[in-house]
C-alpha cells in the first residue's frame, strides 16, 4: 500500500544575486508500506528541502504530498525526522529531550513517561535516562535522536544524514541496530526514509535508492535493490550495485560540468581542489596502473563523493586526465607529470593552467599590465562577485592562489592583501 505520493513537488528559492532558482523539480515518487527507500543525491541537491516539504514544514512551489491519499497541508501527522546534527536539548535530560517528541499529543504524563522509557530502552540507552547529552557519545547522542522520532509512533521514519556526523564503526554499529529493530518487527514504524549521500550505506540499508540530482534537484534514477538482509558488502551483486549508482552520479556531474566547459571557453569558476590534492590524485591512478574505477577509490579510501568530485573535476579541467563512464585515465601529460622531478612537475603545472584555466590567464594577464605588478585582491574578489556570493568568490580566489603560487605565476602578500606577479613569471611566459 502505498503510504506517501510525492507528485510533481517543484520548489524555488531566491539565491543572492540571482532570480529565483529551482532547487526541487517536478519530483514524483512514492513510499509504499514495508519498505526502507533511500534518496540519494550530492549535498546542495535539495534533499533537506525535500524532506522538509514532506514533513509539511514548508510548502511546495507547485505538486502536492498525500499522506494515506490525503493531501498534506499543514505538518504531516504520520512522519517523525531524525536530523544529522541529533537536534538535543543540552539542558534537558535524554528522558526529557525524548518526551520532547511527544509535546503535541494529548496523552497522560504518565503514559507518555511509560512510552520514553520504553523507547529509550529500545534504541538501546537502558540506563541513561537521566544522563544530560555531554554526557553521551556521538553515537549515543543520536540513539536519542532516533528514540525521540520513535517514540510517537510515525508510520513514516524520516532520517536526514542521520550517520553522516558519526564515525565510521559507531554508525555501523548503528545502521545495524536500526535494521535490526526494523527487520525484527521491533518498532511500529512502516516505512523509512533515509537520506544520504553514501551509495553504500544506500545500498545496504534500504529496497530502493532514488537518485536525485543537483541544480535543479531531478531524480535522475530509481534503483530496486533486491539483495535480502544482511548484505554482504564484498558480494559481486552488491559491489556491481555501487558501481552502477557511483557512475549514475558522477556521470551526471562530470559531463554536466563539461557541457559548461565547451559552452564557454571563458569559465569563470574552477573546482574547489588544491594542488595537494590534485598531485596526490594523478600519482593514485598512476599507480593503480594508469587508469582505475573511479567508485573504487571512493570506497577504498572512504572518500565522499562530494569531496572526491572537485578533484576530479579539477584535474580534468587542468588535463591531467579524462573520465569516461565511470572510469579514470591519465592524460599523456598527466603520465609526464607524474614522472616529473619538482621542478618540471611545476613547469608542466604551470603550462597547462595558463593553456586551460580561463581564470588563471585572466589573473597573470591584469598583473602583468601593471606597472607594480600587483593588485588588490578585492579587485578579482568583485568580478567573481558578479556571478559567485562574497564567500563563493573568496574560496574560488582561494584555489586560484594556491595553483598560482605552485605554477610560480603569482603569489599572494598577507600584509597587504594582494596579488604579485612572480618575478620568473615572465620569462616563463616568455617561452
Ligand atoms: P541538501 O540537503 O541536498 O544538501 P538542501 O535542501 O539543504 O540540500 O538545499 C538545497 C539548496 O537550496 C541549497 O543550495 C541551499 O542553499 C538552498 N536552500 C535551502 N533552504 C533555503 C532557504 N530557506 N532559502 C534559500 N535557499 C535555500
Ligand atoms: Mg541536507
Amino acid at each position: 500500500m502505498s503510504l506517501l505520493e510525492v507528485k510533481n513537488i517543484s520548489k524555488k528559492f531566491q539565491f543572492p544575486g540571482k532570480k529565483e532558482i529551482y532547487v526541487l523539480k517536478d519530483i514524483n515518487f512514492n513510499i509504499n508500506e514495508g519498505e526502507i527507500v533511500s534518496i540519494l543525491g550530492p549535498s546542495g541537491s535539495g534533499k533537506s528541502t525535500l524532506i522538509r516539504i514532506i514533513a509539511g514544514l514548508i510548502k511546495p512551489d507547485e505538486g502536492v504530498v498525500l499522506y494515506r491519499n490525503k493531501v498534506v497541508t499543514d505538518v504531516n501527522p504520520g512522519v517523525s525526522i531524525v536530523f544529522q546534527n541529533f537536534g538535543l536539548f543540552p539542558w534537558l535530560t535524554v528522558e526529557e529531550n525524548v518526551l520532547l517528541g511527544l509535546i503535541s499529543k494529548d496523552i497522560p504524563i504518565e503514559e507518555k513517561k511509560e512510552r520514553a522509557l520504553k523507547v529509550i530502552d529500545i534504541v538501546g540507552l537502558d540506563g541513561f535516562e537521566k544522563a544530560y547529552p555531554k554526557e553521551l557519545s556521538g553515537g549515543m547522542k543520536q540513539r536519542v535522536g532516533f528514540a525521540r522520532a520513535l517514540v510517537v509512533e510515525p508510520d513514516i521514519l524520516i532520517m536526514d544524514e542521520p550517520f553522516s556526523s558519526l564515525d565510521i564503526l559507531t554508525s555501523e554499529n548503528l545502521k545495524n541496530d536500526l535494521l535490526e529493530l526494523w527487520i525484527g518487527n521491533k518498532i511500529p514504524t512502516k516505512a523509512i526514509v533515509l537520506i544520504t549521500h553514501n551509495i553504500e550505506e544506500a545500498v545496504y540499508m534500504s529496497d530502493r535508492v532514488i537518485i536525485i540530482s543537483k541544480d535543479p534537484g531531478k531524480i535522475i534514477e530509481e534503483i530496486d535493490i533486491k539483495i535480502p538482509h544482511w548484505r554482504d558488502k564484498n558480494s559481486p551483486k552488491f559491489l556491481s550495485l555501487i558501481d552502477r549508482i557511483y557512475t549514475t552520479l558522477t556521470g551526471g556531474e562530470i559531463e554536466r560540468e563539461k557541457e559548461i566547459l565547451k559552452a564557454s571557453k571563458e569559465i569563470l569558476v574552477v573546482p574547489y581542489a588544491r594542488v595537494g590534492a590534485i598531485t596526490g590524485f594523478v600519482e593514485l591512478i598512476s599507480d593503480l596502473g594508469g587508469k582505475t574505477d573511479l567508485f573504487k577509490i571512493g570506497t577504498e579510501l572512504y572518500i565522499n563523493l562530494e569531496d572526491l568530485l572537485p578533484v576530479v573535476e579539477a584535474s580534468e579541467l587542468i588535463g591531467f586526465t579524462n573520465y569516461k563512464q565511470g572510469d579514470v585515465e591519465l592524460t599523456e601529460d598527466g603520465e609526464k607529470f607524474v614522472e616529473a622531478d619538482v621542478l618540471k612537475k611545476k613547469e608542466i603545472f604551470r603550462e597547462k593552467v595558463l593553456e586551460n584555466v580561463f581564470l588563471i590567464k585572466q589573473i597573470v594577464r591584469v598583473l602583468k599590465s601593471k606597472a607594480n605588478k600587483r593588485i588588490s585582491e578585492d579587485f578579482f574578489l568583485d568580478i567573481l562577485e558578479r556571478r559567485l556570493t562574497r564567500s563563493e568568490a573568496e574560496k574560488q580566489l582561494d584555489i586560484l592562489i594556491d595553483w598560482g603560487r605552485y605554477a610560480e605565476l603569482f603569489t599572494y602578500d598577507d600584509e597587504t592583501d594582494e596579488l604579485i606577479l612572480e618575478e620568473e613569471a615572465e620569462t616563463h611566459l616568455e617561452k
